[in-house]
């Protein structure tokens, strides 16, 4: 990572207090101008921008998992539909070998 040059004046942004009520200067030093504001590398808006559009594109992907999940869940709740719970795992099993063999067929 690169050294930045502390501007010598604290950065512009404003930030809740300790106790989330409220709001104060930032108390860091600013290390750059961006549209005649001085921010710290914290704050920095392409900075900010870029941790934002990361946690979206994180959130859609573990949305997407999640609903993988979910319709896997459900094919496989479907799948036991008829079994016996004591019969449950040796049930399943057999059913999706067999599934699985007659598609290869298909
Ligand atoms: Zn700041």
């Amino acid at each position: 990572m690169s050294k930045t040059k502390n501007l010598g004046v604290p950065c512009c942004e404003q930030v809740h207090n300790s106790f989330g009520v409220g709001f104060h200067q930032c108390q860091r030093f600013a290390v750059l101008v961006r549209d005649k504001r001085v921010y710290c590398k914290q704050h920095d808006p392409v900075a900010v921008e870029a941790r934002q559009q990361a946690s979206h594109e994180k959130y859609a992907a573990d949305e997407a998992r999640r609903k993988a999940d979910r319709i896997r869940t459900i094919a496989c709740i479907r799948a036991c539909v008829g079994i016996p719970t004591e019969e449950l795992d040796p049930g399943l099993v057999k059913r999706l070998l067999s599934f699985f063999e007659d598609s290869k067929n298909d």
